[in-house]
């Protein structure tokens, strides 16, 4: 039985497809080994959304072949798709997929190993216009089951490299969502995160069904409980988005909403399509249709240009919106973008302490958002032991609202909806105690 090792850099897109490639050795008759072993085929899933992502897949591209030099070494991924001669010219590599073509993975190592010639099987991303098909049918994470329903994205921030690498926007088809929902449901996951590159904008390429049909349509899968959405563009939360959100109780009270920065001069230099004024509508809507929705976001200081002052505005408005928590990120150059020539490049001290306060800020956020519901009883789905405490018989879950919620349980409870207490909020974990099981569910196989 030949043996097949993965490695996945960057986003949690990329975990997803590497599950659904290891699906499609597994099929054919592979065995998976660990990448620190000495595997026959090295699968590399490589990520280029920064210049550090690249350097990274070139080290771990290496350290493979340095392992085995005998095995067949295969670079998938975004930066195998932005630059496959570079990848190609790296001594050792045998087979260059991008992000597309991934079904005929095995037909390209078994070519290779007939022929011994290298592989280069990248096409040009721009002209795809159909969603991959790629299925996982189990995961690591037995409460929680993605399931990917678009690629791709058309909006070109002047800050991102994606579209590049995975194309222009693309749907996958509702039969096969809600196939694939049902599946999922059948193996005992009773919540799915909906992944995508730009999720919300499901249904762009379709005629008359958009994202909102689909959340509908995942409503009515029996059995299932909850529906998440891993991230959506305040842009593409209209009317009928919150009109499903609002009525359908499956759906979680919990939303990620990329805002990136908090002043117009720099959204419109990031090019995002929303100022601040219609970004704090859409939450205030938000609030109103799903009341105490807990909204994350993604922000990026020190953009080109960001000024002081720029910063500080952007600072008091985020303060102001109250959302859950924030992840941010200093802005670091992507070669090949816009704003990696733009000029007015803020020094890295400057974004470190601009970084700085706003990650405080975040945890002031998360722990007065959480504060609102001590004393409440909330449904929880346990996870597993709580890390920093393994032997105390606490198990850490996430509320549909996303808060980290610690609480007495047992290993026979993960992955089953229990009602929980909050008994005291924190900066990170809240405390609780169990009330009851809501309900009995057979629990997922690992993957
Ligand atoms: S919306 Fe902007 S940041 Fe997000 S993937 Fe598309 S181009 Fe990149």
């Amino acid at each position: 039985m030949s043996k097949i090792a993965f490695h996945t850099l960057g986003c949690k897109v990329n975990s997803y497809e590497t599950e659904a490639m290891w699906q499609i050795f597994k099929q054919a008759g592979y065995e998976k080994v660990s990448f620190e072993a000495v595997a026959d085929v090295y699968l590399i899933n490589t990520c280029t959304v920064t210049n550090t992502g690249d350097k990274k897949s070139r080290q771990t591209i290496r350290r493979a072949i340095r392992r085995n030099p005998d095995a067949v070494i295969l670079v998938t991924g975004c930066y195998a798709q932005t630059s496959p001669d570079e990848v190609a010219a790296i001594p050792g590599v045998d087979i260059v997929v991008g992000t597309q073509g991934r079904d005929k993975l095995v037909e390209y190592v078994d070519q290779y190993r007939k022929q011994r010639e290298p592989i280069n099987a990248v096409g040009n991303i721009m002209k795809q216009r159909e969603f991959e098909e790629l299925d996982v049918p189990a995961f690591a994470d037995r409460t929680r089951a993605s399931l990917k329903i678009q690629e791709g994205c058309n909006n070109f921030c002047t800050f991102c490299i994606i579209p590049w690498a995975k194309g222009l926007s693309r749907s996958r088809k509702p039969e096969s969502v809600l196939a694939q929902a049902r599946q999922l449901v059948e193996a005992g996951y009773k919540e799915i995160v909906l992944t995508g590159i730009h999720t919300g904008g499901y249904g762009d390429d379709f005629e008359d069904y958009k994202l909102a049909d689909l959340l509908w349509d995942l409503d009515r899968v029996e059995g299932l409980n909850r529906i998440r959405i891993s991230s959506i563009e305040a842009s593409q939360i209209d009317e009928r988005v919150i009109e499903v959100l609002n009525q359908s109780d499956k759906m979680c009270r919990h939303l990620h909403i990329p805002l990136q920065a908090g002043n117009d001069e720099v959204l419109k230099r990031m090019r995002r399509k929303y100022t601040v004024a219609e970004f704090k509508e859409t939450i205030e809507r938000l609030q109103i249709a799903m009341p105490n929705l807990a909204i994350t976001t993604d922000i990026i200081v020190g953009f080109p240009g960001e000024t002081d002052e720029q910063f500080e505005e952007g600072y008091r408005y985020i303060e102001e919106l109250g959302m859950y928590q924030f992840h941010v990120f200093p802005y670091s150059k992507r070669s090949g973008t816009p704003a990696a020539r733009m000029e007015d490049q803020v020094p890295e001290e400057i974004k470190n302490e601009r970084v700085q306060r706003l990650i405080e800020l975040s945890k002031q956020s998360t722990h007065a958002y959480a504060k609102r519901f001590e004393g409440d009883v909330l449904d929880v789905i346990p996870e597993r032991p709580y890390k920093e405490d393994p032997d105390s018989g606490l198990y850490m879950g996430y509320s549909d609202n996303y808060l980290q919620v610690v609480f007495p349980a047992t290993e026979d409870m993960i992955g089953k909806v229990c009602r929980v207490k909050i008994d005291e909020a924190g900066p990170e974990y809240n405390k609780g105690t169990f009330v009851r099981i809501v309900e009995e569910v057979p629990r997922p196989a690992s993957a």
